[in-house]
């Protein structure tokens, strides 16, 4: 049965190649959820006569759009946007909107066919989705931004609702472009709906510790992976890539926990600070507009920078945390991390790691908190603030924490049972594929062929 069911895995996922050509992120996202899925199939036959996998991996839509804007130097300027609904069996679309050059259909669809399985590990009545542009806002003045962000909602809002998709941030998107959707999407549908995007800022609606819930959870991953051999972050070499929203929460609970922070890094360079970086200095430097990681070492000296964000991995530590983009750690920095000793490393951004490098930390026995679990905090926090909107009431921050906490713990046990039933002992890359998509294929049975 176990072959039986390999050809038919191998069968679905040469038809994802064929029907979405040139988007390798799309098939490596598929690929690796399709390898963990062989004895799911053999012990539940039902999902293969519901043909659950091969409507899971087309999406429910994906729309894409023009979007026409005028630069400061009065030129019309148009980019693509997207908007991927992947699945809506547990609740609204749910996911981040990214902006970045490197934005296309199949980048988008890898988020959001991630975005699906991560939505249901969290426990939380949401559905799956993506959303972005080719729009780079590297070097552009806060008017540009404004004007881009608008004519952007001006064409995704016709697709979105508290109840139907619900966007948030990803990269390239923080509080001030959600400010700008917000606003944009009020002026024109008119009445005031906050539960139609989260990382809305707190004096309208958002929710306490949306901003450090990616971050922070990552961190609370890391502790329940490492408490799994009876040890603590507490002076423990870390290395963070990254300086954006995840990575900069992420050493920042780091620091709280008393591991030591020595590397952190933008897509230029990295920075080491052997006496642990100054989090201070990199939220100043990245605040300010254009900020460069490589300016840490003009106020810190001791530190130094090396251009070429790859090499970061080279630092040698303990714990490693990917948190800048996909495909970042290869099979060479993988192979680097585990000669050096490193004991855990957990994915902050989506698809951090290559396949081969995933393989072989997992081989290397390396503790490994896969993306759809480590990076979970922060749309479960936003399902969090979709509650209080509908609730019209907004919670402390310690109680957001709280529940975020909780959910995490949740998401790593579930993670381990589902590894264990199934025969993936210790591979929690497989153990939160199969928790995940239990949950969504179970209730995709119950609502019938659609
Ligand atoms: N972009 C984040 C992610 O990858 C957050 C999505 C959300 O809050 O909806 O999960």
């Amino acid at each position: 049965a176990g072959s039986e069911a390999g050809a038919y895995l191998q069968s679905v996922y040469e038809s994802v190649v064929r029907r979405n050509p040139q988007e390798p992120e799309f098939h490596q996202a598929v690929q690796e959820f399709l390898e963990s899925m062989e004895p799911v199939l053999v012990r539940h036959p039902e999902y293969r006569k519901h043909a659950i996998l091969e409507r899971l991996v087309e999406p429910d839509r994906l729309v894409s759009f023009r979007v026409p804007w005028v630069d400061d130097q009065g030129r019309v300027q148009v980019n693509r946007g997207f908007r991927v609904q992947f699945n809506s069996t547990l609740g609204p679309y749910k996911g981040g909107i990214r902006f970045h050059p490197t934005v296309n259909a199949g980048i988008i669809k890898f988020l959001g066919f991630e975005q699906t399985f991560k939505n249901a590990l969290t426990g939380q009545p949401i559905g799956g989705g993506k959303g972005g542009s080719d729009f780079d806002p590297k070097g552009k003045s806060d008017l540009e931004i404004m004007r881009f962000t608008q004519s952007f909602m001006t064409e995704l809002q016709k697709y979105l609702g508290p109840d139907v998709d619900v966007p948030a941030g990803d990269i390239g998107v923080g509080a001030r472009e959600i400010g700008y959707m917000f606003g944009q999407y009020k002026r024109i549908r008119g009445g005031n709906e906050p539960g139609v995007l989260t990382g809305k800022g707190v004096q309208y609606g958002g929710s306490l510790g949306r901003t450090e819930a990616t971050g922070y959870g990552c961190i609370y991953f890391v502790q329940e992976l490492l408490a799994s051999r009876g040890l603590e972050l507490d002076g423990r070499r870390t290395v963070v890539s990254g300086s954006g929203n995840v990575s900069i929460y992420a050493m920042q609970k780091a620091q709280e926990l008393g591991a030591l922070v020595v590397a952190c890094s933008d897509s230029a360079g990295y920075i080491v600070d052997p006496r642990g970086i100054d989090l201070e200095l990199v939220k100043r430097i990245k605040l300010s507009e254009g900020g460069r990681i490589s300016e840490y070492v003009r106020e810190r000296p001791h530190a130094s920078y090396h251009a070429g964000s790859g090499g970061i991995w080279s630092v040698p530590c303990e714990i490693a945390l990917p948190c800048a983009t996909q495909n970042e750690l290869d099979a060479a920095a993988a192979r680097q991390l585990a000669s050096a000793g490193v004991i855990a490393v957990a994915e902050g951004a989506n698809m951090p790691c290559t396949l081969e490098a995933v393989h072989l930390l997992l081989a290397a026995g390396v503790l490994f908190g896969p993306a759809k679990a480590a990076n979970a905090g922060g749309v479960a926090v936003s399902a969090l603030e979709m509650a209080q909107n509908s609730m019209r009431l907004s919670w402390s921050f310690e109680e957001v924490d709280r529940r975020l906490h909780a959910i995490i713990r949740d998401i790593y046990r579930n993670s381990v049972d589902a590894a264990e039933a199934y025969g993936f002992q210790g591979n929690l890359v497989a153990g939160a594929n199969i928790a995940g998509f239990r949950k969504v294929a179970d209730a995709m049975i119950l609502q019938g062929v659609v």
